[in-house]
């Protein structure tokens, strides 16, 4: 069977993640969440005090650490480590949610997250979640799907996420970090946030994760069964 690249972006805290994970785990292909990434850099440079303003403190921080992914037999999880150290938890907390945006934005770091995303994903028959796929990393992806939702459905679904991992924040603070990300994120001249012109938008407001999946498995199907013109 064809193996497909699946681009999966949007908005903060839609559902990509989960809804990717899924998708992957059916079809059983790999699963990249790209925004891992973003975060394992910005949590590199807090712990070595790099200011984001520092560009050759920057390019050395990207020419030494080293991300990767690993999947935990017992959770079945795919977590990201740097530079060898299972740092999953760590990057999801809010003071790496704070910054994260304003790392992304620095279009070195970019271009090296989007060479490893391009080379992860060379043999296809991957899943990647992120802002920039469907536009930057691949192009060619053969589905790509833009997912949006209303920031206080998105806000309450990262609150319960915080919580699981023993962080209780308001939110209000939730909101407005949420909202800061997507217009930091839409509005940098480098690959910014937006939808592809090819891309299905899916508005997870008012769905369940199964009603996700089952869209992004929809449009898979229709991408490997119709007959290229
Ligand atoms: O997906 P997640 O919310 O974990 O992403 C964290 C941040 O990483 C985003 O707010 C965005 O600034 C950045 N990001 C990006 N490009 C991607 C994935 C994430 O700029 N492909």
């Amino acid at each position: 069977m064809k193996q497909l690249v699946i681009a999966i972006d949007g908005y903060s805290s839609c559902g990509k993640s989960t809804t990717a994970k899924a998708v992957a785990a059916a079809l059983h292909y790999a699963y990249v969440d790209t925004g891992a990434m973003y975060r394992a850099v910005t949590l590199y440079l807090l712990e070595h005090h790099i200011s984001f303003e520092d560009l050759a403190g920057v390019e050395q921080a990207l020419h030494t650490l080293q991300i990767s992914f690993r999947r935990n037999r017992r959770t079945g999880r795919n977590e990201v480590f740097l530079d060898g150290a299972n740092r999953e938890d760590d990057i999801r907390q809010m003071v790496i949610s704070n910054s994260v945006s304003e790392v992304s934005v620095i279009p070195m770091v970019r271009h090296a997250m989007v060479a490893q995303q391009q080379r992860m994903g060379r043999k296809r028959g991957v899943v990647m979640d992120g802002r920039d796929i469907g536009t930057t990393v691949f192009p060619d992806a053969e589905v790509k799907v833009f997912m949006t939702a209303d920031v206080v459905v998105r806000a309450e679904r990262r609150q319960v996420e915080l919580a699981q991992n023993g962080e209780q924040v308001a939110l209000d603070d939730i909101i407005e970090n949420l909202r800061k990300r997507d217009h930091l994120d839409s509005t940098r001249t480098e690959s910014p946030l937006r939808r592809a012109a090819d891309a299905v938008l899916l508005d997870t407001t008012h769905l369940v994760i199964e009603e996700q999946v089952d869209f992004v498995l929809e449009r898979v199907s229709a991408a490997l069964f119709t007959p290229q013109a």
